[in-house]
């Protein structure tokens, strides 16, 4: 990775690293507004975490010699896997406010003597490459370059809810990352500046009184905080992809009537003068849509997953069959757009439970559905005219279908 510093065999080192742009990238906070308990630099999106498709966006670029992340000392675990295969540098620990975390990966880049470095938040990953360009380019004109996009809305400054003042935003930009920097200046100006709690990069350097020139950025280029703006990072990602994989998939199911007084179906205890005979709790309803789920990202079927044979999985709800089918499709990067089930049977008559069968699927897919409209969920019952095993009152038959989408890989 550091390939460069190989100018060292011909004596000129300093000329060879000098050539070099680092990435730091800033994932040391602990924002956990995008829910999940988990800060929202490690949240999934598109499948992976907000801090791979960062990370990665600095390490595939051509003109980056190579990307540290500081990180907070609790998320190593998470730093792990949300980095594994990214060659980067050995994260370095943060400290208490951002500015000290940048200025701790500053210090720790220090040794490699890069020309210059690009500071990036984490929870922006969906800089692209020609903007990690634009920064690089500018830098060869002036110490500083930041991403930033010029004010579109009409200011207003109000006295708390009555407008005070109309502010014009001739020459007002918002600021984004990344920012960039000639290095030996940005580190001394983050030493000179290390006692003043100070909101970004650019405004260390002009305390410092550095030159720094606004880049064009970018409105994709936005910071991820709430859970809204990870559904808005998605659905950049498929357009950037050409659109989002939208998948269909089916599932069938039998289960023969046996002793008892009800059945478990979709989930929804129903009365009967016959039970159903499985390993399980023989939910037929609830099978045949685990196995539709499981269908749409080809990860086999609901006997691979739960094999009738372990023990484990005797009288088991059905329910856990269908979550960890959901939980497979979230963490493929999934989201469930719509499941539509047939139970097929004479008796019992599924009508007057359809309504609990379809919010308890709901509350079950809850975490894998893309919104919680009601219309996403379909239970259906039709019998087979008296004719068949069905019509014979021999079992239950259930048929569904599954559709999903992911961001394209
Ligand atoms: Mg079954």
């Amino acid at each position: 990775m550091l390939g460069k510093a190989a100018g060292r065999h011909y004596g000129c080192t300093m000329v060879a690293i000098a050539s070099s742009t680092f990435a730091l990238i800033v994932a040391a906070g602990r924002g956990v507004r995008a829910g999940g308990g988990t800060p929202k630099q490690y949240q999934r999106l598109a499948g992976r975490a907000v801090l791979h498709h960062s990370a990665r966006a600095f390490r595939a670029h051509p003109a980056i010699g190579a990307v540290r992340v500081v990180i907070h000392p609790d998320d190593r675990a998470l730093y792990d896997e949300a980095t594994a295969g990214l060659d980067l540098l050995d994260p370095v620990p943060g400290g208490a406010e951002r500015q000290d975390s940048v200025r701790l990966g500053l210090e720790s880049l220090a040794e490699f003597r890069p020309a210059r470095v690009l500071i990036h938040d984490a929870a922006r990953p969906l800089v692209s490459a020609e903007l990690i360009d634009r920064t690089i380019q500018t830098l060869d004109r002036v110490p500083g370059a930041i991403a930033a996009v010029a004010l579109a809305d009409t200011l207003k400054r109000g006295d708390a809810r009555l407008i005070a003042a109309t502010v014009p935003r001739d020459g007002l930009w918002r600021a984004q990352t990344p920012q960039g920097f000639h290095f030996d200046a940005i580190l001394a100006a983050h030493r000179a500046r290390a006692s003043e709690r100070l909101t970004d990069d650019a405004m260390v350097a002009e305390r410092q009184g550095m030159p720094v020139e606004l880049v064009d950025g970018s409105e994709d280029n936005f910071k991820i905080t709430t859970a809204d703006d990870l559904a808005r990072a998605e659905a950049v990602l498929a357009r950037r992809a050409g659109g989002w994989d939208v998948r269909t998939a089916t599932g069938f199911d039998v289960h023969r009537f046996g002793p008892g007084d009800q059945v478990m179906l979709a989930g929804i205890p129903v009365a009967h003068d016959q039970g159903l005979i499985g390993h399980s709790d023989a939910d037929v309803a609830l099978h045949a849509l685990t196995d539709a789920l499981l269908g749409t990202i080809g990860a086999g079927d609901i006997g691979q997953h739960f094999p009738p044979s372990d023990p484990q999985w005797r009288g088991v709800d059905s329910a856990r069959f269908l979550q960890h089918a959901a939980g497979l499709i979230v963490q493929r990067g999934g989201t469930i757009i719509h499941v539509d089930l047939t139970i097929i049977c004479e008796r019992p008559k599924v009508g007057p439970y359809r309504a609990a069968m379809v919010a308890r699927i709901a509350e079950l897919l809850r975490p894998a559905l893309v919104d919680s409209d009601a219309t996403r969920i379909s239970v259906k019952a039709t019998t087979t005219e008296g004719l068949g095993f069905t019509g014979r009152r021999e079992g239950i038959a259930a048929q569904a279908a599954a559709t999903i989408r992911l961001v394209p890989r």
